[in-house]
């Protein structure tokens, strides 16, 4: 008899429910149903857990990676904008405030399914979409948006017996901020199922009779909220009912809060249930150098700065998932430089310092790897004679650091390989002869040395890039006097035995380079016009002459026979002119 009238009083409640629910026309929810016994055994299992000492979440903030899933109808309607979903993710980490959990948007897809979008709790249409499309429920929320039928949204409770794909959360796309659905269009929707889906009963779970919503500080409801009165009090037991909890059916404008026992049970739940989603990786940071040994310091950007120093060897406590830059130490320490960053053992060829990783639950370390740096190498422009002439010459450098990166408060760093953008490697030009060494300072910028052995033939690997710059004008000590210079071609000197230097193609003006040894010196040697160290060229035999005729501003001319013509051409004209017969007035007058 006892449990009849349970049953009845039960089945009017619902009644009641519903009508008030058909009343408002807008059903907000369609999670799992739980009676008081049910709510009660999924009690003794959390409290047996938390008893084993399992607890995980402490007191730091718990990163949850949401991805988004937009399913349109085939015609591609029942769409939301990218700004949309950014609005609805903040409305989120709004309604959670309060709590330590903070949600991130990890990506976003879109895909057309009319069968999909129109599904409904438990559907086929449901199970089918999951499968095809959610990522890895251990470590993701997967929110799906949709044109669901007659209903705001519905989410999985974590302890739900149900395949691993069904979890998640699914709301309609009018919820979303700015949508469509007058007085439910703040994003409350997302929020108060995200709360199912951390753990969260309605706070008129089982009306006015124990366990309620087994939260302590949200006083018993017998039935759900419509729109937004000033105020209702529908129990017996103390306190009016929490119309503007998130897990109430207020409308969204009422909505503003989840109590600090609901972030209670939310920690304890999801520790339980989604342990996985809720423990940070301990990713070791590193900064090494050619000798393993730990060298200098290293930073984060956190919170729009660059953190303290951060010793080589600390273990921090990231989320999977989710993005984070470091720094390296950008300056020399006992002769070796930032080189390359590693993850784990894998070598980041973007070899640009900062670098931002996205971590996946794999990870365990970063490490800045330094690397000997040599100092006393020198690139400059020569003559056949190997003197050494002035005028310029440009050098490329991977890891020259010179660009105030605005994404990082213009902090300064290198550009690595980068082939376009703002912060695209280029030539810069140097006087000759140019010392890339340790202090030496060129407008701002210092070289720190170059390292050996940066391979061109790896197209992942960075390397360094000479150009010559020709024709360009230059004074030669010998002559004392203004002579127009020819590239010919790059040459190193010898170190040991064996080159000092190699290029990609010595031939070239432009070419990429590799020293090889401490003590090399990188020329572009440039061919003067009107100028030879070759005693072939003056022979009295020889088919060039060189004369200078006074009287005509001291100018030289080459003069040269050729199939019975005679020809000239001067450094003035820097062109042959033939004669003939006779005599040219240049030349004659
Ligand atoms: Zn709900």
């Amino acid at each position: 008899m006892k449990l009849y009238i349970k049953a009845l009083l039960i089945s009017i409640i619902t009644m009641l429910c519903l009508a008030e629910e058909l009343r408002s026309q807008t059903i907000r929810c369609g999670v799992e149903s739980y009676t008081p016994e049910e709510v009660l055994q999924i009690e003794e299992l959390l409290n047996e857990w938390l008893e084993k000492g399992n607890m995980i979440i402490g007191p730091q903030i718990v990163y949850i990676p949401i991805v988004v899933h937009v399913i349109r109808y085939d015609n591609g309607s029942a769409d939301v904008s990218d700004q949309q979903i950014n609005d609805q993710i903040d409305a989120i980490n709004t309604g959670f405030a309060n709590t330590n959990f903070r949600f991130r948007l990890y990506s976003t897809q879109r895909i057309n399914n009319t069968f999909w979008t129109t599904n409904t709790f438990g559907s086929l249409a449901e199970n089918d979409m999951k499968a095809a499309l959610s990522l890895d429920p251990d470590y993701f929320l997967n929110l799906y948006i949709c044109d669901l039928p007659g209903i705001l949204g519905y989410a999985r409770f974590p302890w739900e017996n149900i395949a691993k794909h069904l979890q998640g959360v699914v709301v309609s796309y009018k919820t979303l901020p700015g949508g469509s659905l007058v007085d439910y269009n703040e994003g409350d929707t997302g929020t108060h199922e995200i709360g199912h889906f951390c753990g969260l009963y309605h706070t008129f779970q089982n009306g006015c009779n124990e366990p309620g919503d087994a939260v302590e500080d949200t006083p018993f409801q017998l039935s759900a909220t419509v729109g937004c009165p000033s105020s209702r009090n529908s129990c017996p037991q103390p306190g009016d009912d929490p119309i503007h909890n998130f897990m109430d059916y207020s409308s969204d404008p009422c909505l503003d809060h989840f109590t600090q026992g609901q972030f209670n049970r939310m920690k304890h739940i999801m520790s339980q249930y989604r342990s996985k989603m809720v423990t940070p990786l301990n990713i070791t940071l590193n900064q090494k150098n050619s000798s393993s040994q730990p060298v200098g310091t290293l930073k984060l950007w956190e919170s729009n700065d660059w953190s303290s120093d951060i010793n080589s060897g600390t273990t921090l406590n990231l989320w999977a998932y989710s993005n984070y830059t470091f720094q390296g130490a950008q300056q020399i320490i006992s002769n070796e430089k930032y080189n390359v960053w590693k993850k784990g053992d894998e070598i980041i060829t973007d070899i640009i310092n900062h670098h931002t990783f996205l971590l996946m639950p794999t990870d365990v370390s970063l490490t800045s790897q330094f690397d000997i740096t040599k100092s006393n190498v020198v690139i400059n422009n020569t003559t056949e004679s190997s003197a050494i002439i002035a005028g310029n010459l440009k050098f490329k450098d991977p890891w020259l650091i010179d660009y105030a990166d605005p994404l990082f408060g213009n902090s300064v760093r290198n550009r690595g390989m980068k082939e376009s953008g703002p912060d695209k490697l280029e030539f810069k030009e140097r006087s000759s002869p140019f010392y890339p060494d340790y202090t030496t300072n060129y407008n701002g910028d210092v070289y720190k040395g170059v390292f050996l052995d940066q391979d061109y033939l790896d197209p992942n690997k960075p390397y360094y890039s000479v150009q010559a710059i020709y024709p360009q004008t230059c004074t030669l000590a010998q002559t004392n006097r203004e002579h127009t210079f020819y590239f010919q071609n790059w040459s190193a000197n010898t170190v040991n035995g064996v080159p000092g230097a190699v290029f990609q193609n010595a031939n070239s003006p432009t070419t990429g380079v590799v020293f090889k040894k401490e003590g090399a010196v990188v020329s572009a040697n440039m061919k003067g016009t009107q100028l030879s160290s070759q005693s072939e060229a003056f022979k009295h035999n020889g088919q060039n002459k060189i004369v200078r005729i006074s009287g005509n501003q001291g100018i030289m001319y080459q003069v040269y026979e050729s199939m019975g013509n005679l020809g000239y051409k001067n450094d003035m004209l820097r062109k042959k002119v033939v004669i003939e017969s006779g005599c040219d007035s240049n030349l004659c007058s």
